[in-house]
């Protein structure tokens, strides 16, 4: 039977936020966010049990705050099956009534929105505000591809023989496999589902095994705003069980798409399984973003960017600025005012508590490799600015290093932490070179008051995304994607739509001239 341990949750929120108010710590709880808190996994429609439960943990304190059903892949097989068979009717209902659909779903989300953050904070540990922002972030894919879902225009095209018209028509690709992380537990799934729904398409989205509370609070409210059975369906499994699911997801010949979002290492595996039914694939994966100030730079702006880039999530967004470089005109005045930015701005705590910034890591070896990461820049010559220790379970002190150099482990890997390393450089083109000397390219960011030198740039920069004095930049308007190996196909804006789309080339002929 799985379980959701609220008397555990309720003794857990007495302990961790002191000083909370307790009308704010009534607010943002599990308690309160109850008639949302799913363990079951969701197939065609009907809450569905496992033989096996797995637990869900409160990274800030470690203790358990559910049992989630672990599905196998004979469930991830039912949850393919469902799907295509509702793909069959769910292609034929009219754009428009597709696009009812996730008005409807934006709009319960956003009345649950508290309800919704209080999971995301209590599973994944991220601060409520911006917990409370995934929500509102996550919404918006909901209500832009109910918009887009009206646009799917196809083209008339002319022809090079007068007997004949030539229509490209599109289509929805059929099932879509979901696979998604766990630092972005509702807007990773949003982002893909809201494309995949308004196409047309079906989906089976497998959540991390760290954040499955999320997902299936998103099949509850899916299911309210009138999604047909089948048409969403939500696997939840631990990570014993990921990759015979997986492998279900990524080789079924029913499955016609997949999309992934997490690591370079998970997408390979998934792409190569894929590869033997020859798959649709979009992939969004890992980021290792360069943040370049150089000596024009506003340097207040660039604290600003460089703070709202780097400890978002605690430093835990695929797009967090990884490796910043400083041209040395400004090196040092950058460094103190970041320094006391710092100071001023985070505050390290439970989630829950309404002026904590800085939320655990998503686990102790998550911790650990911000560890590792800080001492080998140190025996290596960096020197430590502000933190540099772990603190109790996976929580980190935000972490500044200067003299930092391009042979440390922290220029070479993503961090996926609190951690600002430093590196003074000289020319633009030393930045330039260093900032595209990474396998991946998903952001990048610089801060320049020059004309020519921001379009020089910008086109220089090999990333999917680029912020020109600018630190946040994700909205569904405009495109979210990487080159190399940050991955494959683009989502949000008018493009991600076609991710879930085929043009069938359609030749009418035999017409008189
Ligand atoms: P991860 O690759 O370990 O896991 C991501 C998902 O893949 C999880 O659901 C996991 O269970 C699943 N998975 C792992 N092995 C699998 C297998 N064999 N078969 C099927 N599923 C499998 O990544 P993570 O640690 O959860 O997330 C962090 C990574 O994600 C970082 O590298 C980050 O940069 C990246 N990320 C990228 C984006 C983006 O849009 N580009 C967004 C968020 C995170």
């Amino acid at each position: 039977m799985s379980a959701v341990c609220l008397p555990r949750t309720c003794r857990l929120l007495r302990q961790v936020p002191r000083g909370l108010p307790a009308a704010m710590r009534r607010h943002f709880s599990l308690d309160v966010a109850a008639p949302l808190l799913r363990t079951q996994g969701f197939v065609n429609g009907r809450w569905v049990s496992a033989a096996s439960v797995f637990p869900v943990l409160d990274p800030a304190t470690g203790q358990e705050i559910a049992r989630v059903a672990d599905f196998g892949p004979a469930e991830a097989k039912q949850a393919v099956d469902a799907a295509h068979e509702a793909f069959q009717s769910w292609k034929h209902v009219t754009a428009k009534e597709r696009s009812v659909v996730l008005r409807k779903w934006f709009d319960l989300l956003m009345l649950h929105r508290d309800d919704l953050a209080s999971i995301i904070t209590f599973e994944c540990g991220k601060p409520i505000r911006e917990s409370l922002g995934e929500i509102s972030y996550s919404a918006s894919f909901l209500e832009w591809f109910s918009e887009e879902a009206r646009r799917i225009y196809g083209d008339i095209v002319p022809p090079p023989a007068r007997d004949r018209k030539i229509l490209l028509l599109k289509q929805p690709i059929g099932v879509a496999s979901i696979i998604t992380p766990w630092n972005f537990p509702s807007a990773m799934i949003t982002r893909k589902v809201g494309a995949a729904l308004a196409a047309g398409c079906t989906v089976v989205v497998k959540p991390a095994e760290d954040t499955p509370l999320s997902a299936l609070a998103l099949a509850e409210l899916a299911a309210q705003a009138g999604v047909p059975a089948g048409v969403f369906n939500v696997v939840p499994c631990s990570r014993d069980q990921t990759p015979s699911v997986g492998r279900v997801l990524c080789t079924d010949p029913l499955v016609a798409k997949i999309s992934f979002t997490g690591s370079t290492n998970t997408g390979k595996v998934l792409l190569k399984m894929a590869a033997d039914t020859v798959k649709k694939a979009s992939m969004e994966l890992g980021g290792h973003a360069p943040f370049i100030v150089f000596d024009s730079a506003d340097v207040d702006r660039a604290v600003g960017g460089a703070m709202a880039s780097k400890f978002r999530n605690s430093g835990q967004t695929c797009v967090c600025s990884n490796r910043f470089l400083v041209q040395s005109g400004i090196y040092e005045r950058f460094l103190e005012k970041l320094g006391r930015a710092m100071d001023s701005e985070l505050r390290v705590g439970h989630g829950s508590e309404p002026h904590t910034t800085q939320g655990p890591l998503i686990n102790a070896g998550a911790a650990e490799k911000v560890v590792q990461q800080i001492s080998d820049a140190v025996s290596r010559g960096a020197k430590v600015l502000k933190g540099g220790k772990r603190l109790d379970g996976s929580f980190m002190e935000p972490t500044l290093l200067a003299d930092v150099t391009a042979d440390m482990l922290c220029t070479k890997e993503e961090t996926f932490g609190p951690l600002v390393p430093v590196i003074r450089f000289d020319t633009e083109e030393e930045a330039v070179a260093v900032a595209n000397a990474s396998s991946v390219g998903l952001a990048g960011y610089f801060y320049s008051q020059d004309v020519g030198q921001i379009w020089r740039v910008v086109e220089a920069l090999e990333v999917g995304i680029v912020g020109v004095n600018e630190g946040l930049l994700s909205t569904p308007e405009a495109t979210f994607g990487g080159v190399k190996q940050s991955g494959l196909g683009r989502e949000g804006s008018k493009y991600g739509i076609d991710e879930y789309l085929e043009v069938k080339y359609m030749c009418f002929g035999g017409l008189d001239p």
